[in-house]
């Protein structure tokens, strides 16, 4: 038994939906979330983007993604069109335990998106979502490997994924079972200050099951009992943040983006290849999509010869958005779409075939903001997206040349095609995908001094760290840009913390790029999980 409990315990649950938690806890489901929202804070959350990576991020960093640099699962490569894939190498910015580790507090993190490759620290990092599929150094210290498999005989990421949707739903259900079992495990047999579990599944499953209301009921269901299992093992002096990077919504309608940027004459294809061969292989991956053929993609000897056609089809096994950068005719192109997130202009000087002359610059901006914000569901009159400005609106910092040049954030239900005829001839599982992400995520606040049953407004997800902070008696880094949630806070509690502004956090600790092999590993993963097109 360890000597010390945690002060703070966060539970990330990704995309778990602010308003889907109410309904059901409004229902008489629920019951721990309902009890920790009667006596807690709660709230909704922005992310700035509302994308797994650079939202978990900014949760860990306090941080902007103009100044942590993550905006997307992908990221560009300086000084041309190529991206990769994030890792810790990417994150520029010191995470929450990193800056407890320099102020002699221990920390367990487990299961966290994107802490691959494990960046030094005091304390225990499993790392989570984004890690390179084959990895067997995903755990700090490597020594921790062996009671990991101890506590779970075999321990991996991702078990290999089924198609077939019964079974693949248990497993999404038996994998977050898996984590709350090696929380459970690191709770009870270890010292630390802090601690933070991810689950993970709740993304996936909300992305193919969230039209099943009886399975997204259990799904919740199973949430609560894995938060309920978590609280047992807490000290009464705990606090205890449940976060959610983003939430969950059905998708009501695809929209092709990049058929608008063609239909508006900023951007040109190159022309497709027409061969006898190439057009027999985009038949074939027609067909199986058409007959919703998928779960063939299980058999082991077809998963080959299919995964063989698709290479084949374009040439290279990669994903769309690296596809785009050999298929777009860039002498012709002046406004691309940029990592799935906002909208980049092929600018004269800072990309290769740059187009646009800096002088044009704001012109194109303003331009294409117009041509976002008019475009409407010609079925509803809704606007497809529900905010598109630029990012340096809404981001700062070191990083920000790496940002798109626009964000555009679509509206609750709808979802965007980078490339609508890839999607179709490639037959990617995203057709097949029903929910998408919605804007905000999740916040609950409980513990000592917390008031009771209150809604706090609008909160930010660079907010969590400013306020996990001064719990432990430490100073705010001037360099976050979040700021402590005192409204959560008995007004007794907010003099008692004393909170005041310290020195910039400093670089984060050490860490390596990934190695080609594995940023290969980390996009076929995703794109098999249906991530990536
Ligand atoms: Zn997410």
């Amino acid at each position: 038994m360890p000597n010390r409990k945690p002060k703070v315990v966060v539970i990330g649950i990704d995309a778990a939906d602010p308003d889907t938690v109410a309904k059901l806890v409004s229902k008489g489901g629920l019951p721990n979330f309902a009890r920790l929202m009667q006596n807690g804070a709660t709230s909704k959350v922005f992310p700035f983007i509302p994308v797994t990576a650079p939202s978990w991020s900014s949760i860990y960093t306090g941080k902007n993604p103009g100044k942590h640099g993550v905006y997307s699962p992908l990221v560009p490569k300086p000084g041309g069109y190529e991206v990769t894939v994030v890792s810790s190498k990417q994150r520029d910015a010191k995470d929450l335990w990193e800056i407890l580790s320099d102020n002699g507090l221990r920390s367990i993190v487990i299961n966290a998106p994107a802490t691959y490759f494990p960046r030094p620290m005091n304390g225990i990092l499993i790392a989570g979502h984004y890690t390179p599929a084959d990895a067997v150094d995903f755990i700090y210290p490597p020594e921790t490997a062996e009671e990991v498999n101890r506590a779970i005989p075999g321990y991996k990421i991702y078990p290999r994924p089924t198609y077939n949707p019964a079974s693949r739903f248990s497993e999404l259900l038996v994998g977050m079972r898996r984590t709350a079992t090696l929380a459970e495990h690191f709770l009870d047999n270890h010292d630390c200050d802090f601690f933070m579990v991810v689950l993970r599944e709740t993304d996936e499953a909300q992305h193919t099951f969230i039209d099943d209301q009886e399975r997204l009921t259990q799904l919740y269901e199973e949430v609560d009992r894995i938060v309920g299992r978590i609280i047992s093992k807490l000290g009464s002096e705990t606090f205890l943040i449940v976060v959610s990077d983003h939430g969950a919504t059905p998708i009501r309608e695809r929209f092709d983006v990049l058929g608008k940027l063609i239909e508006s004459g900023l951007l040109t294809l190159e022309p497709r290849s027409s061969s006898r061969k190439a057009k027999f292989l985009r038949l074939v991956a027609r067909i199986i999509v058409a007959l919703n053929l998928q779960p063939i993609l299980d058999w082991p000897l077809l998963s080959r010869l299919v995964r063989a056609v698709k290479s084949r089809v374009m040439g290279l096994h990669i994903s769309t958005v690296r596809k785009l950068t050999h298929l777009i005719c860039w002498e012709k192109t002046s406004v691309y779409p940029y990592l799935n997130v906002g909208f980049r202009i092929n600018l004269v000087g800072r990309e290769p075939s740059g187009v646009v002359k800096p002088e044009e610059y704001n012109q194109a901006c303003e331009k294409l903001i117009s041509l976002l914000k008019d475009w409407k569901d010609q079925k509803t009159g809704q606007p497809y997206f529900r905010m598109v400005c630029r990012a340096s609106e809404i981001m700062s910092g070191d990083h920000i040349d790496l940002a798109p040049d626009i964000i555009a954030l679509p509206n609750d239900g709808y979802w965007p095609f980078v490339w609508k005829e890839a999607a179709e001839t490639l037959g990617t599982r995203r057709l097949t995908w029903s929910g998408a992400h919605a804007l905000y995520g999740l916040l609950i606040i409980s513990g000592p001094f917390v008031r009771k049953g209150v809604r706090l407004e609008d909160c930010n997800v660079t907010d969590i760290a400013p306020t996990i902070l001064p719990l432990y008696g430490l100073s705010v880094p001037s360099d976050m840009d979040g700021r402590p949630l005192i409204n959560a806070f008995e007004e007794h509690a907010v003099k008692m913390l004393n909170i005041s502004v310290g020195p910039p956090t400093g670089k984060p600790g050490e860490t390596r790029h990934l190695t080609p092999e594995e940023e290969y590993q980390v996009e076929e993963n995703l794109r098999r999980l249906g991530y990536l097109d």
